[in-house]
């Protein structure tokens, strides 16, 4: 009989296939990762309103009507007017979907798009809150500290304002050292910030991939992760095989230490993600 534990939320993310890419390849995406069952599936969303918005919410609303699953849209605030914000939210809630992931977003550079009326994810979040207070509004957060802020007492500042105006839960940048989200829980608990965090877990499958995401979101590649690259880069089954090993290693000692959720990114890959998922089932 199993005595322990409160459960661990358990979601998926994907991403709008690009334009140049049928659009129902999500479809396939979508039917190989259904044996999960997921708590939920997010759908990402383009920044600054490129033209896959309308994407998301077709693949978000698909999700609850043909897969019967939850869905969350992603939903960045760059260049995004009042008007336009109340439009997309209202149309999420028409389709059955209930949860939104507020985020700024980045201005890609030289796109000429201007910031629009929401300056950070604390006023999108905000503005949810007050017209549409039946979606769950979700928030982004970094265990490794966002690029732009000064430090961690400045990214935990504006963490607890996200939180003060609205948000219900967060939801991490990947991390490749469990370390860095325990040290970031404990800052976080200590600010007084009390909703559930989910430990966002990104299986690394490809190496060139890996390295641009480091760069970007300058997250810590580990001894134990370039050991890994430098021996099964160049071989990609080899090296998905351990990418997939070391995400299922990361989540097990997530759980362990009581995480509040599991949030896979899945790079629409659903082979990597029923890997990992058959690996960690039974302890969620
Ligand atoms: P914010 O919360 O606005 O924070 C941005 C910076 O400003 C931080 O340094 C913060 O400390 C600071 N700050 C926050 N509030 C204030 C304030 N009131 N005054 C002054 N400073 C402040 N991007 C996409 O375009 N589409 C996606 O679908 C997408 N999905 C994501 C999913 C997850 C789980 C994560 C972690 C990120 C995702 N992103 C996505 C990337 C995200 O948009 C970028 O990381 C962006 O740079 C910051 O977004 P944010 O919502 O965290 O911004």
């Amino acid at each position: 009989m199993s005595t322990n534990t409160k459960q661990t939320t358990f979601s998926l993310e994907i991403f709008p296939p690009k334009p140049d890419l049928p659009r129902d390849g999500i479809y396939r995406t979508l039917d190989g990762l259904s044996g999960i069952s997921p708590d939920f599936i997010s759908v990402t969303y383009g920044a600054g309103g490129s033209n896959n918005g309308a994407e998301t919410i077709r693949i978000a609303a698909d999700i609850v009507s043909r897969y019967g699953f939850n869905s969350m849209a992603h939903l960045p605030c760059v260049g995004l007017t009042r008007e336009r914000a109340g439009e997309i939210l209202g149309s999420l809630e028409e389709r059955g979907i209930t949860s939104v992931l507020a985020l700024r977003g980045d201005i890609p550079e030289n796109s000429g798009i201007v910031r629009g009326d929401f300056p950070h994810a604390s006023d999108l979040i905000g503005f949810i809150r007050e017209n549409f207070p039946s979606l769950s509004v979700f928030a982004a957060c970094y265990p490794e500290v966002h690029p732009e802020s000064a430090d961690a007492q400045e990214d935990i500042k504006w963490l607890a304002h996200k939180v003060r105006s609205g948000a219900d839960c967060l939801i991490t940048q990947f991390f490749l050292d469990n370390r860095h989200f325990y040290d970031f829980r404990d800052r976080a608990r200590s600010a007084g910030i009390e909703v559930p965090i989910e430990a966002g877990i990104m299986p690394v499958t490809n190496k060139k991939q890996i390295e641009r995401m480091v760069k970007i979101c300058q997250v810590e590649l580990p001894a134990k992760f370039v050991r890994v690259l430098d021996r099964y880069g160049d071989n990609p089954e080899a090296l998905r095989d351990a990418g997939i090993a070391y995400a299922a290693d990361q989540i097990t000692d997530l759980i362990a230490e009581g995480v509040d959720g599991i949030h896979l990114y899945t790079m629409n890959s659903p082979y990597t993600a029923c890997k990992i998922f058959d690996a960690i089932h039974s302890m969620l």
